[in-house]
């Protein structure tokens, strides 16, 4: 059983504060401080650039995405990390599109990432060979699976509402019309278990900075089917993905294993704090992670909405059917998150008017979410969004 108390004494968490929302960014991790000290010091500080062969900066991205390997359910070999979530989004529907060459259409839903459509977009406007983006409703994705698509690129777990999808029956479907499936895990991957090996996903991608504490700006990772890895030409051929970067060949040879999916020089100090924030999984497993996150997100629908019935629930009530959220529809959302932050519950806001709160078990328990019931009953009793201080927009909401 994992000792939440220990994962919790990892963290820095500002007095005073409760955090809802490492669905969004992670908090430092205490280990990640004294890493960055170090590579910074004592790599790059001292060892200068021989810290490439003698600390192993090359092969970080490796080795990071071996342990997030562990988290997915993926084979080792089969993750590497790099880059940004956006960039692994384009690389990974270029490799699925790749192998279906004679089909027309991509397939996503309105629910997905605005940053994954427009990405999809982007690249299809540049491949220029008349395929287009098929948007559906979330729950119109199965219907809609047919032998005209090449892609199916789908985030699993809502951005906003929290929705999970059911990535078994999706990717088998998918499969059996000949289409290949592409997951985004950016709200799943360090906050569920996913089985990627065994569902027989085709591509994943998702990102460091939100479930897996990373820090801001953490590098991204990306997954491909053991099968797929040597037959998917990269379509961002960097040198870092070439087969030997140092013979400095003027022509482009794919490694042949998942460094093909690797780009440019690793972001390194950025890197060795998300290689720090790992290490907390070794001792967690994510099942109780899972069943921890539902019991707190099910205690926390039940006192909001015995508290604050002016709020709709906007999040799956199943919790089999989301994921690690809470979405709370509000009109006054953007001015009442705000007005909760000042009181030291840190939440977000979605436009047009969904509050979200994550539930992060690793820092998050028992007491924090009752915490968290009692400052929102008190900013609804008080009507504090009606403040003009709380409705003004932040660039970032
Ligand atoms: C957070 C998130 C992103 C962010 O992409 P970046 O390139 O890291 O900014 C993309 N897609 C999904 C589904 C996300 O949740």
């Amino acid at each position: 059983m994992t000792d939440f108390a220990a994962t919790k004494a990892r963290f820095h968490l500002p007095r005073g504060l409760i955090y809802l929302d490492g669905n969004s960014l992670g908090p430092l991790p205490l280990a990640a401080m004294a890493r960055a000290e170090r590579v910074m010091r004592d790599e790059w500080g001292d060892m200068l650039i021989r810290a490439w062969n003698q600390a192993f900066w090359m092969e970080q991205p490796r080795r990071i995405g071996d342990r997030i390997a562990r988290l997915i359910g993926a084979p080792p070999g089969t993750v590497v990390a790099g880059d940004t979530l956006s960039i692994k989004v384009y690389q990974s529907l270029a490799a699925g599109l790749s192998l279906r060459p004679e089909r027309k259409i991509v397939l996503s839903d309105s629910g997905n990432f605005p940053t994954d459509l427009y990405m999809a977009d982007g690249l299809l406007r540049s491949l220029d060979r008349g395929l287009t983006l098929k948007v559906v409703a979330p729950e119109k994705v199965e219907e809609s699976i047919s032998d005209d698509v090449a892609v199916m690129m789908l985030t699993h777990v809502d951005y906003r509402s929290g929705r999970a999808h059911d990535m078994a029956r999706l990717t088998e479907r998918a499969h059996a019309a000949g289409v290949i499936a592409l997951w985004d895990l950016a709200h799943s991957a360090g906050a569920m278990p996913v089985e990627l090996a065994e569902v027989g996903a085709d591509f994943a991608v998702g990102c460091t900075y939100k479930y897996l504490n990373g820090g801001p700006g953490a590098p991204a990772f990306i997954y491909a089917r053991p099968d797929h890895i040597s037959t998917t030409w990269p379509a961002l051929s960097g040198w870092l993905g070439h087969e030997a970067p140092f013979a400095f060949d003027p022509a482009y040879r794919p490694s042949p294993g998942i460094d093909r999916l690797r780009v440019g020089t690793p972001p390194v100090v950025q890197m060795a704090i998300l290689e720090a924030a790992l290490d907390v999984w070794d001792e967690v497993d994510i099942k109780d992670v899972r069943a921890r996150s539902i019991a707190l997100s099910q205690r926390f629908i039940r006192e909001v909405e015995a508290r604050c019935p002016i709020w709709t629930l906007a999040s799956p009530r199943d919790p089999e059917a989301r994921g690690s959220q809470v979405s709370f529809a509000f009109e006054h959302g953007y001015a009442t998150m705000q007005a909760l932050i000042s009181r030291g519950l840190i939440g977000d806001f979605r436009a047009p008017d969904i509050m979200r709160f994550g539930f992060t078990p690793l820092y998050i328990d028992e007491a924090d979410v009752i915490a968290a019931a009692d400052i929102i009953e008190g900013v609804i009793a008080e009507k504090l969004w009606e403040r003009t201080e709380f409705q003004k927009r932040a660039t970032v909401t």
